[in-house]
């Protein structure tokens, strides 16, 4: 192998050279280093792509924000337009409520007077 430091060739176990008396770096440590610059690639690349990324987030978003807001104000019309039509029914469904809760409350009076008045008669 080369020595880090003078790039002469020394022996593979060696652990200091033998011509610069450099240190060698032991395998662990080799493969750590190995790692510290592969994540540092990598976060290198990742960052690369979120910059290439935001112009074409931003293009996206300009390019949706119209249909978006058609949807959107489609959507709302929609609902109004829901609303109007269910009025008429909610309202009639009301009244139909109240009338008949109206006419139990007069049959429920008119069966008490009934019983009332059998009660009586005993
Ligand atoms: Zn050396």
């Amino acid at each position: 192998m080369e020595c880090v430091n003078c790039d002469r060739e020394i022996l593979d176990a060696a652990l200091y050279c033998q011509w610069c008396g450099a240190r060698q770096p032991t395998l662990s440590e080799e493969i750590a280093q190995a790692g510290r610059e592969m994540a540092e690639a990598a976060a290198a690349v990742a960052q690369r792509v979120m910059e290439a990324a935001k112009p074409v987030a931003r293009d996206i978003v300009r390019t949706a924000k119209p249909a978006v807001e058609k949807a959107t104000r489609k959507g709302v019309q929609a609902a109004e337009k829901a609303a109007r039509k269910t009025e008429p029914i909610v309202s009639e469904a009301r009244r139909a409520t109240k009338r008949a809760a109206r006419r139990t409350a007069r049959i429920t009076t008119e069966a008490a007077r009934k019983v009332k008045k059998a009660a009586k008669a005993k």
